[in-house]
């Protein structure tokens, strides 16, 4: 009797361990969609945009937190493990992605615009388009019951990154001031690129290194000596350092969204990479003197 017990608790125990550990399609969730895993809110947008609510989408770096510093912790590598697929946006900006995830599928691939300096890929509209059509295209092959929601959303956010270029290429052109002085990083490099702009930031592309007291004693002297009246500053930056130079200077913040971290305002809005781009460029119009601002 006693020996029947023990093989029928070791059985259940078998059994346990075998479901909680049988593979990736035993998490689905109850709701019958699918679970994705997303590093950063570029990808997590682009899913938005393109995915709709057809799945569950897990961002894997928190709102308010910066992108170019985080670590992947536990509750990383659990959300990674609870989910179907998972999507980074490059080796450059989230060296940790293949390093947890073997199959983890990278957003900028194929890309029409590539500079191996500035990981800030998804500031080309191009380079956004082909990202978002890689995450479509691989949802709807791997998932072929999606295919009929997902291309319909792929062709509105084309049509709306031809109406982004069109009102950069319009607006652009006109600015009087060419030169945006970020107390940021050269997250911008893509726009002024190909707007015709001279950016001058705090920081590296990679966040890596704080300016020095003479980087940001030229900058403050350059902003004077230009009469600049708007300087720019990032979302996820402490503002402590553009408010000394706004007050040293006397010119006013206005803000650029890097969209690789998004903080919890937005998130919980569920602002889009469209709508944050339109507030750039709005911004860019006051910042700039440009017509149509
Ligand atoms: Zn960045």
């Amino acid at each position: 009797m006693k020996n029947c017990f023990i093989k029928t608790a070791v059985l259940l125990i078998c059994a346990a361990v075998f479901i909680s550990c049988s593979g990736k399609d035993d998490h689905k969730p109850q709701d019958g969609k699918l679970n994705i895993a997303v590093s950063s809110y570029v990808p997590y947008t682009f899913a938005k945009s393109v995915l709709g609510d057809t799945v569950n989408l897990t961002l894997l770096i928190p709102p308010g937190v910066e992108a170019h510093a985080f670590e992947p912790n536990p509750k990383t590598i659990k959300e990674v493990k609870q989910a179907q697929s998972f999507f980074y946006t490059s080796n450059h900006l989230e060296p940790w992605a293949l390093k947890i995830d073997k199959k983890a599928v990278m957003l900028a691939k194929n890309l029409p615009e590539l500079s191996h300096q500035d990981p800030h890929v998804w500031m080309s509209f191009d380079n956004a388009r082909v990202m978002a059509k890689n995450l479509a295209d691989y949802v709807a092959q791997k998932y072929p019951s999606l295919q009929g929601q997902i291309q319909p959303r792929y062709n509105t956010f084309a049509v709306e990154m031809e109406s982004l270029k069109f009102l950069y290429s319009k607006i652009m052109p006109t600015c009087k001031n060419r030169t945006i002085y970020h107390i940021g990083h050269l997250a911008f490099g893509y726009i002024a690129r190909d707007y015709d702009l001279e950016f001058k930031a705090l920081f590296s592309a990679d966040m890596d290194q704080e300016p020095s007291t003479k980087e940001v004693a030229e900058l403050v002297k350059a902003i004077k000596d230009n009469r600049v009246k708007y300087i720019f500053s990032e979302e996820q930056l402490n503002p402590a350092l553009a408010k000394t130079v706004s007050k040293e200077t006397g010119a006013k913040i206005l803000i650029l969204n890097t969209v690789e971290g998004v903080t919890k305002e937005d998130f919980e809005e569920g602002k889009s990479y469209q709508e944050l781009m339109l507030e750039n460029l709005k911004n860019l119009a006051i910042g700039l003197d440009c017509k149509g601002e």
